[in-house]
């Protein structure tokens, strides 16, 4: 079966010459939850970059679905980005001034879904983390998970592969952070692939899968945890 995402051999440097990952391979196939955890520095956010299509690898090759990203051109490449890859990350990135549904529907714009069924699918979405009771409210009017979920609703709104999570956790207390987590587990379950970046040891043990890196390396990969 083709993996959702396949890293080959990549290395990232930097403009500088900071050599911000070497060498990593790492295929996730569908339904995988995984989490790549390492300390502040280790290259984990130029992995979530390059596995998201927002960066490119100097070598080695990165592929979404068997397609080579480097071989599509930047259109073809935005359309693939907004149809498979779901983006979280920890500082939420909602528009204050509009309320969860229309943040929500702001995850279809780029997806060529018409307007009149954009609410519909959105409102499914916000169900699916349970705040379609919330779907009018300003993210004013909500607490830091809940926010959070509008988020993870916005990132799943057009039916993802792939949900890449940076540190999604980062600004919850542990409570609210484990029900996020669950969440993700939910929705990984139902067939989306999901990566979270995380530098918390104990999150990533919490994981069917865990890659550990460290100084732009893979110093372990506990390796596929969803039979397929
Ligand atoms: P992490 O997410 O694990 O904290 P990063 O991927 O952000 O690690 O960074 C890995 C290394 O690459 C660090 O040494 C960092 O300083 C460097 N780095 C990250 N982004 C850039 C950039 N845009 N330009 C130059 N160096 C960078």
């Amino acid at each position: 079966m083709i993996p959702v995402l396949r890293a080959d051999r990549v290395s990232r440097t930097y403009p500088g010459g900071v050599q911000a990952l070497r060498d990593v391979s790492l295929s996730i196939q569908e339904g995988e939850m995984v989490g790549v955890v390492g300390p502040s520095g280790s290259g984990k956010s130029t992995l979530l970059q390059l596995m998201g299509t927002l960066d490119q690898p100097t070598a080695g090759r990165i592929e979404i679905r068997g397609h080579d990203v480097a071989t599509l051109p930047d259109r073809r490449l935005s359309a693939l980005r907004s149809a498979w890859i779901g983006f979280v990350f920890q500082q939420f990135f909602l528009s204050e001034g509009v309320s969860a549904v229309d943040n929500v529907c702001t995850g279809l714009l780029y997806a060529g879904v018409p307007r009149r069924r954009r609410r519909a699918k959105a409102l499914a979405a916000l169900d699916r983390v349970r705040l379609g009771h919330r779907a009018e409210h300003f993210p004013n009017e909500l607490s830091g998970g809940e926010r959070q979920r509008v988020a993870i609703a916005r990132a799943v709104v057009n039916e993802p592969s792939i949900l890449l999570a940076d540190e999604p956790t980062g600004n919850l207390d542990t409570a609210t952070g484990a029900a996020v987590l669950g969440l993700l587990a939910e929705l990984s379950a139902d067939g989306t692939s999901i990566v979270v970046i995380t530098h918390d040891r104990e999150i990533a043990a919490g994981m069917p899968r865990r890659i550990e890196v460290l100084d732009g390396r893979i110093q372990l990969d506990t390796g596929l945890a969803v039979p397929r």
